[in-house]
């Protein structure tokens, strides 16, 4: 963070300093809510949670070096009391990026907000010290704890920003306000569901609403191939950049497929130049989550040759998103546990069947959580798309949603022991264990609340 006085953050945050013996001695290191970062110089911010209480540990991250807590009561150490600490870390996280010299850029959207944040990050670092969000710390609290974690040498703030209902991200916004807003894509098209959807590009338009205008260099990054993100057009001022495969778009892919291993390969057009690039990652969603990425990247003044190079030698920085393993024993495990809806289960088993040409592919799912009505369909919809797409075996894993995928996959392809319902991860892993033989491909995907990472890293280990 920027070293600013307990004096000035009280006055920042509207708060009462307590137990403050030097209101001009500054906090110098970074902001945290967790009691185990806190180093010396940082700001404790203390949160109640459901289960465990900030204020609890005022004292121990006082002996530990934090030079005062933003808290909601007194608590016998050097505080900033205010009514509500959530309110107070956002209104400290706007005060902070206005004397930044650093170019935000912030991006939403249904699926790919990380990914893409991650490329985003890894081109842009090549010119300039760049701060982005770690993991996937994208609302109301990792956002400003995010921002407060740049310094006067940031030059980039790469934000990711979760759409959880209209006005957050207005909200977002409004703590950290970006020049560049990105729109990744909106949700599922699908008949029936259209109000929905219209929903959520609602919320997420947001995001270019809050654009500044062209003129004083705003500009909406938007996805050309997706017609709700495409029609965000008309609601901002900021100047618009397409990107996507349809030939409107000012930064483009062509020739694209996918490696015999599942690494898109393509051309990158930018608006001044072309570069040939393959991707280190894995699946053919990555290929749009590259040209966002390679258009803000242009944006911000770099070359096709320079972004290319960078998509080519990006990796993930994030966990348990298409992470392969190769096992000594030929069995490639392809671990996507982190989340799944619709979509990204989509893209995860048309990158499987990709890799899995000429070998035996297995997809291990779990149930996509969130759908509300949409949650039969969807299932039902995804184990139908396993027997299109020629997997060989499908482990559906848990309770009624691991049944619909099952009988989608029955109702496809009358498939009967290609696809079989287990109960937990537990009952997958031994049964994958006894099944898998030298050279099969393994997906594991399902939602986050699933954990079925347990699954893939137990079938990294036993090979
Ligand atoms: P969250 O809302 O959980 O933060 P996110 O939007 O940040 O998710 P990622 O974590 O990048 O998304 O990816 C989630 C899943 O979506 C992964 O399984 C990934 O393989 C898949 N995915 C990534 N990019 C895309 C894309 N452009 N289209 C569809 N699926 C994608
Ligand atoms: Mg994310």
């Amino acid at each position: 963070m920027i070293a600013l006085s307990l004096a000035e953050i009280a006055a920042v945050v509207g708060g009462q300093t307590h137990d403050i013996p030097d209101p001009s001695v500054q906090v110098t290191g970074p902001v945290v809510r967790d009691s185990r970062e806190v180093v010396p110089g940082s700001l404790f911010a203390a949160f109640v949670g459901e289960r465990v209480d900030g204020h609890d540990y005022a004292r121990a991250v006082t002996e530990a070096g934090a030079v005062a807590v933003l808290a909601s009561r007194p608590v016998g150490v050097p505080a900033i009391v205010v009514e509500d600490v959530q309110t107070a870390l956002g209104a400290l996280a706007r005060h902070v990026v206005r004397r930044l010299g650093a170019t935000l850029v912030a991006l939403t959207g249904s699926a790919g907000k990380t990914s893409t944040k991650d490329l985003i990050a890894q081109v842009l670092r090549r010119k300039a010290p760049t701060v982005f969000t770690p993991g996937s710390l994208n609302n109301e609290i990792g956002l400003p704890l995010t921002a407060l974690s740049a310094t006067e040498e940031t030059r980039f703030l790469v934000l990711e920003m979760g759409a959880r209902g209209i006005g957050h991200i207005r909200y977002l916004t409004g703590l950290t306000p970006p020049r560049i807003g990105l729109v990744l894509n909106v949700g599922s098209a699908h008949i029936g569901e259209f109000g929905g959807r219209e929903q959520i590009a609602q919320a997420k338009g947001e995001l270019v609403e809050a654009l500044p205008p062209a003129e004083e260099g705003g500009v909406a990054v938007l996805n050309a191939d997706d017609p709700l993100v495409r029609a965000m057009a008309s609601r901002t001022k900021a100047k618009v950049v397409l990107f996507g495969e349809s030939a409107e778009a000012d930064v483009r892919a062509e020739n694209v497929r996918l490696t015999d291993s599942g690494q898109p390969s393509f051309r990158l057009h930018t608006p001044s130049g072309a570069s040939d690039l393959t991707m280190r990652l894995y699946g053919e969603h990555h290929v749009s989550n590259a040209l966002a990425a390679a258009a803000v990247a242009h944006e911000l003044g770099m070359s096709a040759e320079e972004i290319a190079t960078a998509l080519s030698e990006a990796g993930s920085l994030s966990r348990w998103r298409m992470e392969v393993t190769e096992r000594p024993d030929g069995v490639t495990i392809v671990n996507d546990a982190y989340n799944a809806n619709p979509e990204s289960m989509r893209a995860a088993l048309r990158a499987l069947a990709a890799m899995g040409k000429g070998r035996r592919t297995w997809a291990v799912l779990g149930k996509m959580a969130e759908l509300g009505d949409e949650a039969l369909a969807e299932h039902d919809a995804v184990g139908r798309l396993a027997v299109r797409l020629n997997v060989s075996k499908l482990v559906a894993v848990g309770g009624i949603e691991a049944s619909w995928l099952q009988l989608g996959a029955y109702n496809e392809g009358s498939w009967g022991e290609e696809s079989v319902h287990v109960s937990d991860a537990q009952a997958a892993i031994d049964l994958l264990r006894s099944e898998l033989r030298p050279g099969d491909v393994v997906l594991v995907k399902a939602s986050r609340s699933v954990g079925l990472e347990s699954v893939a890293q137990a079938l990294v280990e036993t090979g």
